[in-house]
């Protein structure tokens, strides 16, 4: 068989070019006689290694010097628990803005921690399919984050303005369009995600947090939860997920020899607009989402009934496109183009649902 079109939200599509080196260097990793997944993580070679993938990411996305870059694991889904226990601590408040599934969840761990935690903003109203417009009027100023979730995979919104906190540290989960596209990082206290969405294999979990904010965990939190010991053993606390920071590293390399965030920005935005355009004209598939919250990363859309769904989703994956399905909480179709979808892919999958529009 072929390689498919893969639309998956998480894990998903990785360049081909850097399977490919991966699997070139499965054996012997540069002469060292032996694989990265065999490596000693105290290593000379696997020191560059990591070095490496920091010092690109650092290069790719502009990070400031006084950012520190995390490699860990967990998945995101840790991080929901890590941010209040590392930085509830002063006015003990935190402000959550809930714009789908995973800000809600964020939002429920925090409830576990015993401070004050408050809804900054929502959109439930409308089943999550925009963003909320907010004004720094809607953030406490004594809280001690504010936390939004930057891209819904599942809904398939995205946030096209960063909110004004004034001096609050906004925290961000940006799993789903990390690296996308150029970021201001000076913007936030911290933002994080979780690798497989956009820049590489599940089990490594990307957080890049202001230095200044770390070190006031109380001393009942768990060590490996402690941002600061993280960052004080430059990732290395203990065994790193080796093996995914390297083939991150390898996403790093391809993007920055595109021609970086600039240019993925472009070829997002490209793959993107085929597919809205065709939505928008389609009289058979409707958008869901608010035209101007729409995420380049994850496109939400539906037909008029579940069974004309279901044949759709079929239909697709017996032609190569696969994993279109919706997420189970929304229901419908979604495709994941992110940065490794080729724009041949969502060409290719615009002709399919054209061809299924006529013949049904
Ligand atoms: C997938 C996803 C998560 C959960 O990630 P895990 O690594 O599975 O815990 C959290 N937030 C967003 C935005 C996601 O897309």
């Amino acid at each position: 068989m072929s390689r498919v079109f893969n639309f998956s939200a998480g894990p998903s599509m990785l360049p081909e070019s850097v399977l490919n080196r991966a699997a070139a260097e499965m054996l012997n990793y540069k002469g060292s006689g032996q694989s990265v997944m065999e490596m000693s993580h105290r290593s000379k070679i696997y020191e560059s290694i990591i070095n490496e993938a920091q010092q690109i990411f650092r290069e790719v996305l502009g990070i400031p010097d006084n950012y520190k870059v995390l490699f860990l694991q967990g998945g995101a889904s840790t991080q929901f628990a890590a941010i209040p226990l590392n930085f509830m601590n002063g006015s003990k408040k935190a402000d959550y803005v809930l714009s789908g599934q995973f800000s809600t969840k964020a939002y429920k761990e925090a409830l576990k921690f015993g401070g004050d935690v408050a809804v900054a903003g929502s959109s439930k109203d409308k089943n999550f399919s925009y963003i909320p417009k907010l004004t720094r009027a809607d953030f406490r100023p004594d809280a001690d984050y504010a936390y939004i979730c930057f891209n819904n995979t599942i809904y398939g919104t995205t946030y096209k303005y960063i909110p004004d906190t004034g001096d609050v540290p906004l925290m961000a989960d940006v799993s789903s369009c990390f690296l996308s596209e150029p970021m201001d990082v000076s913007k936030f206290g911290l933002i994080y995600g979780g690798a497989q969405k956009n820049i590489g294999p599940a089990g490594l979990t990307v957080v890049i947090v202001r230095e200044d904010l770390l070190g006031n965990c109380p001393e009942n939190v768990p060590t490996m939860l402690d941002y600061k010991v993280m960052a004080d053993n430059d990732s290395m606390y203990n065994t790193p997920p080796c093996w995914s920071i390297y083939v991150c590293k390898l996403v790093l390399e391809w993007i920055r020899d595109l021609g970086g965030l600039e240019a993925m920005k472009l070829h997002n935005e490209k793959k993107a607009s085929i597919l809205y355009d065709y939505l928008d004209t389609s009289k058979m598939f409707i958008a869901p989402v608010v035209k101007e919250d729409r995420s380049m990363m994850n496109v939400t859309f539906v037909t008029e009934s579940d069974e004309l769904n279901k044949k759709f989703v079929a239909d697709a994956t017996e032609a190569g496109f696969v994993n279109l399905k919706g997420h189970r909480s929304v229901g419908g179709m979604r495709a994941s183009i992110y940065n490794a979808m080729p724009i041949e892919g969502v060409e290719k999958l615009v002709d399919f649902m054209a061809k299924f529009e006529k013949s049904n």
